[in-house]
């Protein structure tokens, strides 16, 4: 009979059940990885509502965690049993014209692990080897369930690729507060980041931001922002809300040749309205980012192991397996709460 471990299975629409299944078994070039963390993801709120990757379930989400590697295919000489790690989750061909030309992310055969295959809300989740990054001994294991989203931003921020001195408009404070970082780790100025939280505001100051609008008492933040800019508007402006309104304020906010980042995911059917003239004579410019993928990770390991991006201030909380639908819940009931790691090895949730 199969070894079995404990898993959160999405088993249906706004239906998570922790239960036992078979462990995965490893093809010759995989490794097995004992799950330490599991960050929660707000793409783990859109597949528990069935906004993503509804086709899949039933399905084992988690795709932003680190581990230890309890076991290797025959074929695996890269990494070893017992080295702490994390993974790249994108799967790509690595046939097509877009794996051939560099742009993996757009691979039509292109899959993520915990989104589109079994995750790591489980005791063990397995991934093919060449994707395995090996977690330097300075990086805790939280640390090391967040390089994904790093790499995230890392993969815009060079999409975007701000000049040294050039202004920078971020909307949004989730994941907008790493774009911040990012922007001043480009030696970008002024940094402006536009939310709604007080709490997540004042972390992006701490980090570098040198103007926070909070839309609870700025009334037009479009206006706000071309103020803190000589008048213009914003040299670049990065969209991490992913709302129709807020992409068009990005978008106002954007002086003439500026470049707006497009990072916050909108429904697939949402349309902005953009004149055709702001391209032509304004020569306004977007740039797009859906993953971290490649070499975006050892950027965010490189990032994180030297300081550059401290993200501990982004964690919040630890909860056990059983409690990754409630800690779904409680994300959208507490704005305060940033990061929520899900462990299958703790059994009482602690607050960070
Ligand atoms: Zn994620
Ligand atoms: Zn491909």
């Amino acid at each position: 009979m199969a070894q079995m471990m404990k898993a959160a299975v999405f088993e249906a629409i706004k239906k998570i059940v922790v239960k036992e299944v078979p462990i995965p078994v490893i093809g010759p070039d995989e490794v097995l990885i004992k799950v330490k963390y599991t960050g929660i993801c707000g793409t783990d709120w859109s597949i528990y509502n069935g906004w993503y990757s509804a086709e899949k379930l039933p399905m084992i989400g988690g795709h932003e965690f680190s581990g230890v590697i309890a076991e290797t295919g025959k074929e695996v000489t890269r990494v070893k049993t017992g080295d702490r790690v994390t993974a790249d989750i994108n799967m790509a061909c690595g046939t097509c014209f877009y794996c051939m030309n560099g742009a993996s992310l757009q691979c039509p055969n292109f899959t993520q692990l915990g989104i589109h295959t079994d995750g790591s809300y489980a005791e063990y989740i397995k991934a093919p080897a060449r994707l395995i990054h090996v977690l330097p001994d300075k990086l805790s294991f939280e640390e090391g369930a967040f390089i994904e989203p790093v790499s995230c931003c890392i993969h815009a921020s060079k999409a975007m690729n701000a000049k040294l001195a050039s202004s920078v408009a971020v909307i949004g404070c989730g994941l907008g507060v790493l774009h911040a970082r990012m922007a001043v780790l480009r030696a970008c100025a002024p940094v402006i980041v536009i939310g709604d939280n007080k709490k997540r505001l004042n972390i992006a100051k701490k980090m570098g931001a040198d103007f926070i609008l909070d839309v609870n008492e700025v009334a037009d933040p479009v206006a706000e922002v071309k103020k803190l800019t000589g008048g213009r508007g914003a040299d670049y402006v990065i969209e991490a809300v992913g709302k129709v309104k807020t992409y068009q304020q990005a978008w106002e906010m954007l002086r003439p040749g500026g470049t707006l980042s497009a990072f916050g995911i909108t429904g697939g059917d949402d349309v902005m309205e953009i004149r055709p003239f702001d391209f032509v004579l304004g020569e306004k410019k977007i740039t797009g980012s859906c993953a971290g993928a490649g070499p975006d990770w050892p950027e965010s390991i490189t990032l994180i192991e030297n300081g550059r991006i401290d993200p501990k201030p982004l964690f919040s909380m630890k909860v056990p397996l059983e409690d990754l639908e409630w800690a779904l819940h409680e994300l959208r009931r507490d704005p305060d709460l940033f990061k929520i790691f899900v462990s299958p090895e703790i059994t009482k949730r602690e607050i960070l």
